[in-house]
């Protein structure tokens, strides 16, 4: 840790400095990030309710919960011979694909599989069917306990593109259970910028690390890279055998940096629009205050982001007011005040380390002269 950052751990919550008297956050934005270190104007992430003994979190979209096959169709779009038995969803031989009428890209899918109790045929033969995801890229589903093939034809593997880390199932009769995080493959003006990746848990064991998919993957064709469409629907295998499945369901995920997410790093044109729009909304909040000191801090907090003269005006202009008013105390109604203009003393710190306003402005330099006639910065 870089001794420099003394103001690091001093962070607030944005709008509410009078009660810890302490200045803004971490490390301001820069040409790639939107958000400061510990930035208390970021978005506090979305409350979901974890499900309980295997059911779905609050957020999920279920796609199969035993009941029916409603929300699924042929390859062709027609009703499915498929059937429902014991709650889960049973493959007919020859019936071809199952398709889900929902039709979506980036998600965590959770998909529970069970290969037939009876053991009939052995390798690539035995138990076999798929998750395609989008109906493209194929996380293989084969039962494999005791039942060696092809590594990147395994269970839970991404079909002729990665072997899985582990052989993690269970006996056939048994569910198996696949948590799939999917990325979906993004290209621009033709050119791949995101490969797309799959992670998988099979039974809670990783078994597929961040894959790269190298295109949709396929029958003994090395892949090449393509490009997704945004949106497409789950597809599970008619492979010959009755595979059965249950508790389908996923959560679709929020777009990744590279296609207009503001988390992470962001390319300097979409980090500088977000910090724009950052500081437009923390204006609007400081429009709303009436208190004349609190007003000023928040509007010095909207220019870490994105400033202007006009804002630097009326930034100004607040704060040459405070530090008049501030010079004219002393005794006890100055000391009554202390945490407050320690608190200013810090916003101005804060904004002159980082280059936001100079470090010889004014009102900071009379806020300081204040400080040293009262003792304040005298070590005890
Ligand atoms: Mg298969």
């Amino acid at each position: 840790m870089k001794k420099t950052h003394f103001l690091l751990s001093l962070g607030i919550l944005a709008g509410a400095h009078t009660a810890s008297g302490q200045a803004f956050y971490g490390d301001p934005p820069d040409e790639t990030h939107p958000w400061a270190i510990h930035d208390h104007n970021r978005p506090q992430p979305p409350v979901v309710t974890p499900g309980k003994n295997g059911a779905p979190p609050s957020d999920a979209v279920v796609l199969f919960d035993g009941k029916n096959l409603s929300g699924w169709t042929n390859d062709k779009g027609e009703p499915t011979k498929w059937v429902v038995k014991d709650n889960a969803m049973e493959c007919v031989p020859k019936s071809g694909y199952i398709r889900s009428k929902q039709e979506f890209g980036d998600c965590q899918l959770h998909v529970e599989w069970a290969a037939p109790a009876e053991v009939k045929g052995s390798g690539q033969g035995r138990g076999n069917s798929g998750v395609f995801l989008m109906g493209m890229a194929e996380v293989q589903v084969l039962d494999n306990y005791q039942n060696p093939t092809y590594p990147d034809g395994f269970a839970a593997s991404v079909y002729g593109i990665n072997p899985p880390l582990a052989n993690a199932l269970n006996p056939p009769g048994q569910f198996n259970s696949y948590d799939i995080i999917f990325r979906r493959p993004i290209f621009k003006d033709g050119k791949q910028v995101d490969p797309g990746y799959l992670t998988v848990f099979c039974n809670g064991v990783l078994v597929q690390d961040h894959t790269p998919l190298e295109g949709p993957g396929g029958h003994k064709r090395r892949s090449k890279p393509r490009a997704f469409p945004e949106k497409g629907p789950l597809k599970l295998q008619d492979h010959g055998n009755p595979v059965r499945f249950r508790n389908i369901w996923y959560r679709p995920l929020p777009p990744r940096a590279i296609e207009g997410g503001t988390d992470g790093q962001l390319t300097p044109e979409t980090t500088m629009a977000k910090r724009q729009q950052i500081a437009a909304e923390i204006r609007e909040d400081a429009a709303k205050i009436t208190d004349p000191r609190k007003k000023m801090l928040r509007l010095m907090e909207s220019m870490i982001y994105g400033g202007g003269a006009r804002i630097q005006a009326e930034a100004g202009k607040l704060a040459n007011a405070y530090a008049r008013s501030v010079s004219a105390l002393d005794g006890q109604a100055l000391e009554q005040k202390k945490g407050e203009i320690m608190e200013v003393k810090r916003a101005f710190d804060y904004l002159a380390k980082h280059k936001i306003m100079p470090s010889d402005l004014g009102p900071k330099k009379s806020i300081e002269q204040t400080i040293e006639k009262a003792g304040w910065n005298k070590k005890k």
